[in-house]
C-alpha cells in the first residue's frame, strides 16, 4: 500500500487486534473497512484498509464472489489474476509454482521478488491441505512464513514484467521502511529451491563452482521425506538424470532423487 502497488490491502485478524489496525491506518493516513465478523468465542474479522472508501466498499461486495475478482483492487497484475483463475479450474491438483515454472520462459537465474515458494496463503484448497498447512508450520517454530514473500499473489511467470515492476517497487519501500523485514526476505527468497510439491521442498545453499554445486540445504524446512532429505545432505552438487538430479559428493554419484523436482534458482 505504502509502495502505490495496492489500492486496498486485505487482512485476516481477531476481534483483539482491531485497536492496533486502527492505529495503522491512523498513522498511514488510510480507512479501515470490517465486512465481516465471526460469532462465538473471540470474532474472527474480514478487515479492508486503504485510502478509498468508495475502493474498500467495492473490494467487500466482490469478496467470495465466484463470479468476479477484487484482485485489480488489491493491485494484482491482469496477466497474473487471470493465470491464478485458470489454474483454480484445474482439478489436476498440480500446484501453482509448477504452473508458474511452466509458463516461464528463457534459462538462467529468477528474480528473487517473484519467489512464491513459501507463500502458503493461497495453497490450502482442499480440506486435508489445512492440515499439510500447520505441519508446515510447526516444522519451522520462529519462522513467519505468512511473511516470506515479497509480493503478494502468484505470477503468471516468474519473469512476468507487471509482477517484476510491481514488485521493484514494493522492494524499494520495504528497504526504506522496512530494513529488517527486506534483509530476512532476501535471505530466504534470494536461494536455490528443488521443488516437489507445495510443502516439499529443499532450499539450497548456492555455492561457487561448477554447475549446479550446493552447500547445504536451509530453512524453512518443508515435509520433504528424510530420504531425500538425507540423500541432499550428504551431497554437494546436482546433475540432471532424466526427469530428476542425481545427488553427487564431488566426483562420486551418491543417489538419484525420487519424482521429479524442478531446480528454480532464485537469486
Ligand atoms: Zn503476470
Amino acid at each position: 500500500m505504502l509502495a502505490g502497488v495496492k489500492p486496498v490491502t486485505h487482512v485476516h485478524a481477531r476481534e483483539s487486534d482491531l485497536p492496533a489496525l486502527t492505529e495503522v491506518a491512523r498513522r498511514l493516513r488510510v480507512k479501515l473497512l470490517v465486512f465481516a465478523r465471526t460469532a462465538g468465542g473471540e470474532a474472527r474479522l474480514q478487515v479492508l484498509l486503504g485510502a478509498s472508501e468508495k475502493n474498500l466498499r467495492k473490494t467487500a461486495e466482490l469478496w467470495g464472489r465466484e463470479d468476479v475478482n477484487p484482485g485489480r483492487l488489491l493491485g494484482y497484475p491482469a496477466c497474473c489474476m487471470r493465470a491464478y483463475e485458470k489454474h483454480t479450474d484445474d482439478t489436476s491438483g498440480t500446484d501453482i509454482v509448477r504452473a508458474i515454472a511452466r509458463r516461464t520462459k528463457g534459462a538462467g537465474r529468477l528474480p528473487f521478488l517473484l519467489n512464491d515458494v513459501f507463500y502458503f496463503y493461497s495453497r490450502a484448497l482442499a480440506v486435508q491441505d489445512g492440515a499439510r498447512r500447520q505441519a508446515l508450520l510447526a516444522a519451522n517454530p520462529g519462522v513467519d512464513l505468512d511473511l516470506l514473500n515479497a509480493i503478494l499473489w502468484h505470477p503468471c511467470s516468474f519473469r512476468c514484467p507487471e509482477s517484476r515492476r510491481k514488485a521493484e517497487r514494493i522492494w524499494k519501500t520495504m528497504k526504506k521502511v522496512a530494513p529488517a523485514l527486506a534483509g530476512s526476505l532476501r535471505f530466504a527468497l534470494a536461494r536455490p529451491v528443488l521443488f516437489w510439491d507445495w510443502d516439499r521442498f529443499a532450499v539450497l545453499t548456492r555455492r561457487g563452482g561448477p554447475a549446479f554445486s550446493y552447500a547445504g540445504v536451509e530453512a524453512p524446512k518443508s515435509l520433504l521425506e528424510a530420504a531425500p532429505s538425507a540423500l541432499l545432505a550428504r551431497g554437494d552438487r546436482l546433475v540432471r538424470a532424466g526427469k530428476s538430479f542425481a545427488v553427487r559428493k564431488g566426483d562420486k554419484t551418491l543417489g538419484v532423487l525420487p519424482g521429479e523436482p524442478l531446480l528454480l534458482n532464485f537469486s
